[in-house]
């Protein structure tokens, strides 16, 4: 069936061929022959990713007076950036309609221009529930000839408590009007409102309910809570070309993990309610031109998002509410693509797993997270394939090449090969050579690694030393050359500290001891502590330790109490995982001013920055 069959006008033709539609998706296949012609309620379901908007646009456009400025049609949703997406779509697709215009109205952004456009007269709007009223009782928005309302992603309008914000938006357009609505999902809530504002609904479905895109891959990580933050890096390190949306649970957490995204080198944004219009706009921007390859999202503020080509959807933590997973996922694999939707979980969540694979009829495969050595292999494949295919400029270079060649006489392609590979590789050989594996056992209890095989140390260096709970980390794990994140429950005092290890490396620790190392004019001592791991003073993360020290740390409020005090510190061993060069160079102003005043160490410690500090432009 082509668009032309299903009765599109010749101008909704010409714009939908000038996008690349070439025939209509199933739902559309279905709602614009019916809702061009008949004046029927609708609702239609249909998965994520499968062309819903133009399933209404289309047929809304055909039936726009282009002569009569009026409003005419009605597209309510959820968030700022949903509606501006719509009205971008729908601007599109009525781009040859002569006299048409469509307007954007959300709240976070002046009120003012916005009055301003709708007194120009346009005749669809496209609205947030909360601004809409706002425009409503200030009498500046005339919804009387009104003939269509379209209630897109409803489900999650109703989840953020627009119910009131709808009764009174719909009892202001007349009754002779048709409300199609539009949903991924049919909870009980869209239910009533078909039922208490439509007519007789046709109700459409197309695929099986809620199940996802059939080209969407699902697999899950299974980590320690305290190492959800090194799976996600590793998991972007093993895809170096990764488009994707990372979703956690809150605000906090999703500005969290972008901050430390960002620091640690990464192109990564957040967007969630607490931001600005401009500053969601920013991010959106970005994101949209593929400027930002990590989107860092909660699951309100992306709801509905399309946006071209995401290879992944990253569940940083599985939602809350596990219908949301299929949101969650659904803005990969759209149109026909495929995509990978990961999720990164703690021993209890492996019942959630089970849960969602009911719900969305599909298996979750176990994957190992990437170690050093997966890696660094699709580094440098990647790496060889951009040199295979890079532009030469064989002009601009050519007057360089003669002594270039002259240099490299004596080596043989092979040799050439190895050492132009070897001058990235060394970085990263040496950045994860050391790396932990962080994948557990299936079945495992959340915490139990940390309970019994964990060895808490005494050692007599503090705050008057001029540590915090990051340097002294660094500090010790670098002088038994353990990765960082071997060093946990870092409790520093005034004048000396506690910290736990894995009790494999009691004895590298205890062997400080006799290397008679100096600090301060003090000697270096550590003793193993009897005091029990678990107990609550704490002088720098607060009570966020407590959950550190039983697993769940970055989940929940954990990391953040750990990352406010120190500047992330308990990402484990952040400082060497992969880094840009913005990061380190901050990161070595803060390390090598707090080890100034303290002799010896300091040159044996910023040597070691040194070398990290190389990773300088690229992740590799
Ligand atoms: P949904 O609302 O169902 O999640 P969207 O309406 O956002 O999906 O559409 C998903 C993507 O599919 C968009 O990028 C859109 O441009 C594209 N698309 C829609 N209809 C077609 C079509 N008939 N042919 C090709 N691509 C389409
Ligand atoms: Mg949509």
């Amino acid at each position: 069936m082509t668009f032309q069959e299903i009765g599109l006008n010749s101008d909704l033709l010409k714009a939908v061929t000038e996008l690349g539609f070439q025939t209509p998706t199933p739902i559309q296949q279905q709602t614009i022959p019916l809702l061009s012609k008949e004046a029927v309620d609708m609702v239609a379901l249909a998965q994520t990713g499968t062309g819903k908007t133009a399933g209404f646009g289309l047929p809304l456009l055909n039936l726009i007076n282009t002569s009569d400025r009026t409003v005419q049609a009605l597209i309510l949703a959820p968030t700022r950036e949903l509606c501006v997406q719509i009205t971008n779509d729908i601007k599109n697709y009525g781009k040859y309609m002569k006299g048409f215009a469509a307007t954007a109205i959300y709240g976070g952004a002046r009120i003012d221009g916005q009055i301003r456009e709708i007194k120009q007269g346009v005749q669809v709007v496209v609205a947030t529930p909360g601004r809409l009223i706002d425009m409503i009782e200030r009498r500046v928005i005339n919804l009387n000839a009104i003939k269509i309302v379209v209630l897109d992603e409803a489900d999650e309008m109703l989840n953020m408590g627009f119910k009131e914000d709808l009764d009174i938006i719909l009892k202001e357009t007349p009754n002779t009007k048709n409300t199609w609505l539009f949903s991924a999902t049919m909870p009980k809530e869209v239910e009533r409102i078909a039922k208490n504002y439509m007519n007789k609904p046709v109700e459409l479905t197309t695929g099986k309910r809620n199940e996802g895109a059939d080209n969407l891959e699902h697999i899950y990580y299974l980590v320690q809570g305290r190492d959800r933050y090194l799976a996600l890096k590793r998991v972007a390190d093993y895809y170096p070309d990764i488009f994707g949306i990372i979703f956690c649970r809150t605000k906090a957490e999703t500005q969290e993990v972008a901050d430390s995204l960002i620091k640690d080198g990464y192109s990564a944004d957040a967007l969630h309610g607490d931001l600005s219009q401009s500053q969601r706009d920013f991010v959106m921007k970005r994101f949209r031109s593929h400027t930002l390859q990590m989107l860092v999202a909660t699951d309100v503020a992306a709801r509905g998002i399309d946006v071209n080509d995401v290879t992944h959807v990253i569940n940083y933590n599985l939602p809350e509410d596990v219908e949301n997973y299929t949101h969650r996922t659904g803005r990969t694999a759209r149109a026909g693509k495929s995509g990978i939707a990961v999720a990164i979980i703690t021993p209890k969540d492996q019942g959630k797993i089970k849960d969602i694979e009911r719900i969305i009829k599909k298996q979750f495969t176990r994957k190992p997270v990437p170690n050093g050595s997966d890696v660094c292999e699709k580094q440098l494949l990647n790496l060889v394939h951009k040199i295979h295919n890079v532009e030469v400029k064989d002009e601009e270079i050519e007057s360089f090449l003669p002594k270039i060649y002259d240099e490299l006489k004596d080596l043989s392609k092979e040799e050439l090969i190895k050492r132009f590979i070897s001058e990235e590789f060394n970085r990263f050989h040496e950045y994860y050579q050391n790396a932990p594996d962080l994948n557990i056992e299936k079945g495992a209890v959340d915490g139990a690694f940390g309970k019994h095989r964990t060895t808490r140390f005494f050692v007599n260096m503090g705050q008057m030393d001029g540590f915090n709970h990051n340097s002294l980390k660094d500090f010790l794990s670098d002088a038994v050359k353990l990765h960082p994140r071997m060093v946990f429950n870092v409790d520093v005092k005034s004048s000396f500290s506690f910290f736990e290890t894995e009790s494999k490396f009691v004895d590298n620790f205890l062997g400080m001891n006799a290397q008679d190392l100096e600090f301060n004019n003090r000697k270096i001592s550590l003793e193993v502590s009897n005091r029990k791991m678990k107990e609550g003073g704490s002088s720098s993360g607060g009570g966020s330790r407590k959950s550190f020290g039983s697993g769940k740390s970055f989940g929940g409020g954990g990391y953040k109490g750990e990352g406010r005090s120190g500047g992330g510190k308990d990402f484990g061993g952040k400082s060497r995982e992969f880094s840009k060069g913005k990061r380190r160079d901050g990161d070595s102003k803060d390390r090598s001013g707090s080890f100034e005043k303290k002799g010896e160490r300091r040159e044996s410690s910023s040597g070691s920055f040194e070398k990290k500090k190389s990773f300088g432009k690229s992740r590799f």
